[in-house]
């Protein structure tokens, strides 16, 4: 999926001012964006005072929708550097295409990782024909420094680890969970997570106090670490905790975000993580002009212009450490 906003803002983020050491319970308010084909997505990351949560820079949750009569979920090829994407379905069926030749069905609780690195395109559709129900969220992962210009690739696992307890079945997307460690490839210390709670389930859910926190309710209504979450809402949680208490009080689903607090600076500006603004209007010209992003085959249909650049140069506040 893409930023199909019309006037992106650049977004300077990393580094450790926003981190909180401690644990804390911020609940963020999603934004509201239309990526048009009648599609309304919920953003919660980037989100006002909350950039990233770990090297999780962009989480847009939508549905449950039924798009029957509808196109669905319809991107147009577009660019992406210095990021991962992870689509990530509950109900649905997304097909991916990117500019290495993958072509791709991604079905419920399938990872579809597509590792941008220094050039990326990609389109994202609803099938045709395809389910009645969408539901699912597009996760950024930004790229550390010394892995942002890798080769791109895109990695497809049907078969995800799980870990099981009472009440409780969680499929590890990224990064490792209780001792699961999914083969997705991740460039920095970090764990996406879908827990799967029946209702009246009570737990503590073992995490890693070096790593900040946020989860997302998915559906159902869930209780983390005390505070009452709606679906569609998303918790940050802070660093420092070795645990996280849990109770579903009907059945219900959430995503699980952590990381390593990403402490280098980056620029964000729609499709692109950069270090500055030289990297994204670099990017940009890429794109517009047909160079280094490569061919999306098969797509049925113009790529996605880029916006304009915002008239204000892009500084980069270089690196945090
Ligand atoms: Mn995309």
């Amino acid at each position: 999926m893409s930023d199909l906003d019309t006037h992106p803002s650049p977004r300077l983020c990393g580094g450790r001012d926003g981190v909180s050491a401690q644990p804390v319970r911020d609940l963020l308010s999603p934004r509201e964006a239309n990526l048009g084909a009648g599609t309304v997505v919920r953003r919660l990351l980037p989100n006002l005072g909350r950039r990233m949560v770990g090297a999780w820079c962009f989480v847009d949750h939508y549905g449950p929708d039924d798009i029957a009569d509808a196109p669905g979920m319809q991107a147009p090829p577009h660019p992406h550097i210095g990021l991962q994407t992870v689509s990530w379905l509950h109900a649905g069926e997304m097909l991916h295409r990117d500019s290495i030749g993958s072509v791709r069905t991604i079905r419920p609780r399938e990872l579809g990782l597509m590792t941008a690195g220094r050039a990326i395109a990609h389109s994202e559709q609803s099938p045709v024909p395809h389910p009645r129900l969408l539901h699912g969220a597009q996760l950024w992962v930004a790229l550390p420094d010394a892995h942002r210009n890798t080769a791109p690739a895109f990695d497809h696992h049907a078969d995800l680890p799980h870990v099981t307890g009472p009440g409780l079945t969680a499929t590890v997307i990224l990064g490792e969970l209780d001792g699961a460690r999914s083969p997705g490839t991740t460039y920095s210390p970090l764990v996406g997570a879908d827990l799967t709670l029946a209702e009246g389930a009570e737990l503590r859910l073992p995490v890693q106090p070096d790593f900040e926190y946020a989860v997302l309710t998915m559906s159902g209504e869930i209780e983390a670490d005390g505070v009452r979450l709606a679906p569609g809402s998303m918790l940050y949680l802070g660093c420092g905790r070795t645990e996280l208490p849990l109770r579903a009080m009907s059945d219900s689903s959430l995503l699980l975000l952590g990381g390593e607090p990403f402490e280098e600076k980056i620029v964000m500006w729609w499709n692109f993580v950069g270090r500055t603004g030289d990297d994204i209007a670099q990017a940009r010209d890429a794109w517009m002009t047909g160079d280094r992003f490569g061919e999306v085959r098969g797509y049925d249909g113009p790529p996605m212009p880029a916006p304009e650049l915002p008239g204000l140069p892009l500084k980069s506040r270089g690196r945090a450490r």
